[in-house]
């Protein structure tokens, strides 16, 4: 069975699909395999397939990602994306798929590593560098970011040097605004002007400790929240006046997984409800901006309401799903991918 994806509709819309390795943890050394990559002439590098109870379920993509890629191949795919940021689009990337499945390895991967680093650092790099090179040409470039995370449909700053658990915390409000000039103003987020690939980096960093301090204290939070980095991009040219103004979101979304409704009470559901409302919505979002729909509900979620600006009109979206190949995801796996093909 062929799943058609939304391919022919999509204009500035993308999917890739990534399978990370087989992990040891995993379990499944000696099991047969379940996803495989068919190559025909047509589908070179594109296609996937999941094997299930015999039965073969073919997805297709505007690129797949097969266990030995590197996260250079992967970067090679998306550094125009992230270049279109200099030149005043906005830009959204994402990275869905169950907790597990190589989300923030794809995002970030190792910080540090030359070779381990994921879509985040390398995104930075190519923009300072190409910030300098610019300059030759009369650009000059303004850069902020901020980071948040929504976790129960509640935005949380992680860039403000209030420690979590203060009593001030429980006072603010994030209340998002988005101006006729297509900007995006959260009350009370934290913005930090940038210059160079290592401030951002130090700010990661600092941004990684709040979530994992957040996450001793509510029961595994980072892989129930969106991690959301946003960098703003305003560039002048002194020579010809020209301006533009870009916006990067690269979004590392909370685990897709369906946690079983039984097991789930009280904060639990609640988390859970929150996690499928937000994931449906985007996928509402996007939808009907690859179908050119009038209506595109962007306020049934904060983490689609946020975002507002970069999904649709002339902005770019990218969406990575990440996939486990371990015979005891196979379920999950198939769920990401007919969420990412939309059919089901
Ligand atoms: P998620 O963020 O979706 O929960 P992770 O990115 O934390 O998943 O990945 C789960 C585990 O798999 C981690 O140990 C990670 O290092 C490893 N992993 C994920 N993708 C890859 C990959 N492409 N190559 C090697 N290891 C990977
Ligand atoms: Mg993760």
């Amino acid at each position: 069975k062929l799943h058609n994806t939304i391919l022919e509709l999509k204009g500035n819309i993308r999917v890739f699909c990534r399978v990370r390795p087989l992990l040891s943890d995993d379990g499944a050394d000696n099991e047969p395999k379940t996803v495989s990559f068919p190559t025909t002439t047509d589908n070179m590098g594109r296609g996937i397939e999941l094997l299930q109870n015999g039965q073969k379920h073919s997805f297709i993509f505007d690129k797949v990602f097969v266990p030995e890629s590197s996260q250079e191949d992967v970067f090679v795919e998306v550094s125009q994306l992230v270049q279109s940021a200099l030149d005043g689009y906005k830009v959204c990337i994402f990275a869905y798929g169950q907790t597990g499945s190589g989300k923030t390895h794809t995002m970030m991967g190792t910080p540090g590593s030359f070779d381990d680093k994921g879509l985040i650092p390398r995104s930075l790099e190519q923009i300072f560098e190409s910030r300098q090179t610019l300059q030759n040409q009369g650009w000059k470039y303004d850069m902020q970011v901020s980071m948040l995370e929504i976790y129960n449909e509640t935005i949380r700053d992680l860039l403000t040097t209030n420690r979590p658990g203060s009593t001030e915390l429980g006072t603010k409000q994030y209340a998002i605004k988005h101006d006729a000039n297509g900007n995006t103003h959260v009350s009370d987020l934290t913005v930090v002007d940038v210059c160079s690939s290592r401030e951002v980096s130090f700010l990661l960093s600092r941004a990684a400790q709040s979530r994992s301090v957040g996450k001793t204290q509510m029961n595994e939070q980072s892989s129930r929240s969106h991690f959301v980095f946003t960098m703003r991009i305003t560039g002048v040219n002194e020579g010809t006046e020209q301006q533009v103004q870009g916006v990067l979101n690269l979004i590392d979304l909370a685990g897709s997984e369906r946690l079983s409704k039984s097991g789930s009470t009280g904060d639990r559901l609640k988390e859970t409800q929150a996690i499928n409302k937000s994931l449906s919505s985007l996928s509402d979002v996007i939808f009907a901006l690859a179908k050119k729909e009038e209506h595109v509900p962007y306020r049934n979620s904060k983490l689609t309401y946020l975002l507002q600006p970069c999904l649709g009109g002339d902005s770019k979206t990218l969406m990575v799903v990440n996939v486990s190949p371990a015979p005891s995801s196979l379920n999950e796996s198939l769920c990401s991918l007919r969420f990412a093909a939309r059919v089901n």
